[in-house]
């Protein structure tokens, strides 16, 4: 999938933009003022798999909780602020890897000077997040609410930052509807070469929420527009990251962790496959290797499936094939199904078959 070439700017250690992997994100919804309570949260989503934390900084007391995770982990933290130039300032002096502010409602022209000249000095970059609730009158009177104004607000912000010779730009344009959003990056992504934030805001609770995110994310991922994604949802931040990184594996731009395909079931299916591979999606969770699982019901798509997949099973009757990296190497029944599979994944794992050794 060809993507289109982005500057690179860096959050603390990770690359954003200029062909880096595409990397996840989200938020906590702890209070920030309780630090322990963040911080385990960022703990919680960095074993999820996130790769950028982002708080609500919405006063000083807010900058300590900064102080304090920086001291125990290094996964970049962005701080989200609004209006006050000054909080931007302090998060800075805490530490923060990268700032998520909009230069046009953040204060006077000296103080979005004050907070650029810093973000400069400490190369800390600056996204500009466009929501489409949130557009100012002017460009709603001028555009409407379309896509356009969106992507003509972000210039504009845009614009502020460029006059005071600052580059370090990231931008997102997200509107809780799909097509908007979508038209949005569009529109942008010809206009500028920064790096683009992706997402639907506002998705909805967790089952809608995937599915809009899922398509307005992977549709601009698809065209190779996207350089870091957050998928917004009423739900665990933990949850986004795993719908996030599900999004970027369906897309073939993350390798990593178990895949299982498995078959809808139909009338032709003899085994309880529905059951099967739940549990085996459950116990190989953990896995950061990249497999390939088939379960599938029968011997219609089952055996090309299973070929093709580093281990998979095809169902018979009441009995299953067991295939092992394109070729048949048992049959079992139905009832053992679980443990044989499980056994060969560890056997291949130690065997260094996946590139590590990680134990299940
Ligand atoms: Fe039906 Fe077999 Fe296809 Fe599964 S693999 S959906 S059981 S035909």
């Amino acid at each position: 999938m060809e993507r289109k070439l982005t500057r690179r700017v860096y959050a603390g250690r990770l690359p954003i933009g200029g062909g880096a992997p595409i990397s996840v994100q989200s938020m906590t919804n702890t209070s920030t003022h309780d630090a322990a309570a963040t911080l385990a949260q960022v703990h919680e989503l960095e074993k999820a798999g996130c790769d950028i934390v982002r708080l609500a900084i919405y006063d000083k007391a807010c900058t300590d909780t900064i102080k304090a995770i920086k001291k125990e982990t290094d996964i970049p933290l962005v701080a989200d602020i609004h209006f006050d130039y000054r909080l931007a300032l302090a998060a800075i002096e805490a530490g923060i890897d990268k700032l998520r502010i909009n230069p046009g409602n953040i204060g006077s022209r000296a103080g979005v000077e004050k907070l650029v000249s810093a973000a400069g000095e400490r190369r800390v970059p600056i996204r500009i997040g466009v929501n489409s609730g949130s557009l100012k009158d002017d460009m709603v009177q001028k555009y409407g609410h379309t896509p356009r104004a969106m992507a003509e607000s972000a210039l504009e912000h845009v614009m502020i930052l460029e006059d005071m010779g600052f580059y370090d730009i990231v931008l997102s344009l997200k509107a809780s509807d799909v097509p908007r959003t979508i038209e949005a990056y569009r529109y942008i992504s010809q206009r500028v070469d920064y790096p683009l934030h992706l997402g639907v805001t506002e998705a909805g609770i967790t089952y809608n929420g995937i599915i809009k995110s899922s398509i307005g994310i992977g549709c601009l991922l698809a065209e190779g527009i996207g350089d870091t994604i957050r998928v917004s949802l009423t739900d665990t931040p933990a949850e986004e990251v795993k719908a996030g990184i599900g999004i970027l594996k369906a897309l073939g731009l993350k390798q990593e962790g178990i895949e299982i395909i498995s078959c809808p079931t139909c009338g032709r299916c003899n085994i309880d496959l529905i059951s099967l591979a739940s549990r085996l999606q459950e116990a190989l969770s953990g896995i950061k290797s990249p497999i390939k699982l088939a379960v599938m019901g029968c011997v219609v798509n089952g055996p090309g499936e299973a070929k093709e997949a580093d281990i998979g099973i095809a169902g018979g009757k009441g009995q299953v094939a067991l295939f092992k990296k394109g070729s048949i190497v048992g049959t079992y029944p139905e009832q053992r199904a679980f443990e044989v599979i499980i056994k060969e994944i560890q056997e291949m794992m130690a065997s260094g078959c996946f590139g590590d050794n990680t134990s299940l």
